[in-house]
């Protein structure tokens, strides 16, 4: 799908009287060994109902028992989200049936998140935009539904039964499908580096309740929103937006208004459908869990986490730009993922920042993004990198036999001089020998030289085509150059 850039585009009809607002609740799975309330691991695809404790599976005289580590979690991610932390938060029963909710409530937060306002920062094209954080609570997953595997009946799976999940809710402050895009891949990006969730996307670590209004452009309120559940990749976040903003926009146009309620975004259709209408809170009669004392933490504990949070991405592409005079541009695409910016940063110790810049986000990305590879899994190691890049750097290769000695390097990682010697790539800079190549040239194209002495000036890149051809692309061109143009004289 092409990304859009603006409303304008987004929205097909009456398109620039309108303008599209899109707010964000993420559900992000805290990175943990262990559930929210309970010791079961929480491993993906494990074998169903293999890892379910009696808590998860809501035993009657069950207790949940509070994970520490996964309340850390959560710390660390409002920390990276510039955010308030609430040394006082509360747990309570949200309530509601569903086959795959054997509690028949789940816990979250409700009016006493952990985790306060905060804000994040967005990289665009057209530069930064700031995107408000309502909040960010903890809650427990449910189990999953399975509907196509028994014919007659549908199955329950309680693995994912308990597990943490952190819901951060953003403001209303999305105004553009590339917006979405930019707030996800940040949101993914901060959490990645703080390793408090995988951000996994096709494994359901990180899915997205996403609500869209339309308003007339000028106007100070929101229009109504509707709320499309539990969107689990970008490309449907987008998708279903589209969509959407397009359905309130004709409504609106045919006389109609848009009602509050919760819709389903079906892929395969490409539209969004009415599941129900906007269920009010109080529908869920929420109260605090008599089960779970009101969860305290100290300055002591929060300061703690503080002091171990590593530098986070804004703070990164601020020091590559300033140290190493990267582009805004080069610096957002280097720091965004954090084993990116690691490598990076192993191949400039000991090489050109510049040229380096230029090796890792044209060849290096072009490979991996042919081989649909993440960075971990590159095939050539950022020392060997390195090597070739100081051997460019030094003249003993040209940018064009470094781009085949890449070639081979990224079948296997091996140490670039090695190669250069094996396939014999060495340039050719001994001026003597290249003398030779460029007389037997000259000799063989008598015609052309007395065209170029004549002011056929535009044939001297000739004279360098076919030396380079006799050197088998080994010449120095630098060098080539200027022996001819001597020799041309
Ligand atoms: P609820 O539990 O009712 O879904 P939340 O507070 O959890 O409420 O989330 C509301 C979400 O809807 C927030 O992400 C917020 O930014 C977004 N939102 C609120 N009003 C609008 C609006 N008019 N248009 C689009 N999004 C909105
Ligand atoms: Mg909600």
């Amino acid at each position: 799908m092409m990304i859009k850039n603006q409303s304008e585009y987004l929205i097909k009809k009456n398109s620039n009287e309108y303008e599209v607002v899109i707010g964000l609740e993420v559900h992000a799975q805290v990175l943990s060994e262990s559930k929210l309330f309970s010791s079961s691991p929480t491993k993906f695809g494990a074998e169903p109902n293999t890892q379910v404790s009696l808590v998860d599976a809501a035993f009657p005289g069950m207790l949940p028992v509070i994970n520490e580590f996964c309340i850390k979690q959560a710390v660390k991610t409002g920390i990276g989200l510039n955010a308030k932390i609430n040394k006082k938060s509360i747990f309570d029963r949200k309530n509601y049936f569903y086959a795959d909710l054997p509690q028949g409530y789940q816990i979250s937060q409700y009016k006493n998140p952990i985790v306060g306002e905060g804000s994040v920062v967005l990289d665009l094209p057209s530069g930064e935009k700031i995107v408000g954080i309502e909040r960010l609570h903890l809650e427990q997953d449910a189990g999953k539904s399975i509907h196509d595997v028994d014919p007659q009946s549908t199955l329950v799976d309680l693995n994912r039964s308990g597990v943490a999940l952190m819901e951060i809710v953003s403001k209303p402050d999305l105004r553009s499908l590339d917006e979405v895009n930019a707030y996800i891949k940040k949101l993914r990006s901060i959490m990645r580096y703080l390793g408090t969730c995988d951000g996994n996307m096709q494994e359901g670590s990180l899915r997205a309740d996403v609500n869209v209004s339309v308003r007339k452009k000028g106007k100070k309120e929101f229009g109504t929103r509707c709320e499309i559940k539990n969107v689990n990749s970008i490309k449907f976040m987008q998708m279903a937006i589209e969509y959407e903003a397009n359905r309130q926009v004709d409504l609106i146009e045919e006389g109609g208004k848009v009602d509050q309620e919760t819709r389903l975004f079906d892929t395969k259709k490409n539209e969004t459908r009415s599941m129900r209408s906007k269920e009010d809170a109080h529908d869920y009669r929420y109260f605090p869990d008599p089960d779970l004392l009101p969860l305290e933490i100290s300055d002591k504990f929060i300061n703690d986490l503080k002091k171990n949070i590593p530098e986070l991405p804004d703070e990164k592409k601020k020091r590559f730009i300033e140290k190493f005079k990267l582009s805004p541009y080069e610096a957002n695409i280097l720091v965004a993922d954090f084993e990116t910016s690691n490598y990076f940063e192993e191949v400039i110790k000991k090489s050109d920042v510049k040229l380096s810049t230029n090796w890792i986000t044209g060849a290096l990305f072009g490979l991996l993004n042919e081989k649909n590879l993440e960075i971990s899994q590159c095939p050539i190691s950022a020392k060997n990198l390195s090597k070739l890049i100081n051997l460019i750097k030094d003249g003993t290769i040209s940018g064009k036999i470094a781009k085949l000695v890449f070639e081979i390097m990224s079948e296997e990682d091996k140490d670039p001089k090695i190669i250069i010697e094996e396939k014999s790539l060495k340039q050719q800079s001994d001026p003597k020998e290249l003398e030779k190549l460029i007389d037997e040239v000259i000799k063989n194209n008598q015609d052309k030289v007395r065209d170029y002495k004549s002011g056929k000036d535009k044939l001297f890149g000739f004279f360098v085509g076919q030396v380079m051809k006799v050197s088998s692309g080994k010449a120095n061109p630098q060098l080539v150059n200027e022996i001819l143009k001597n020799k041309l004289k």
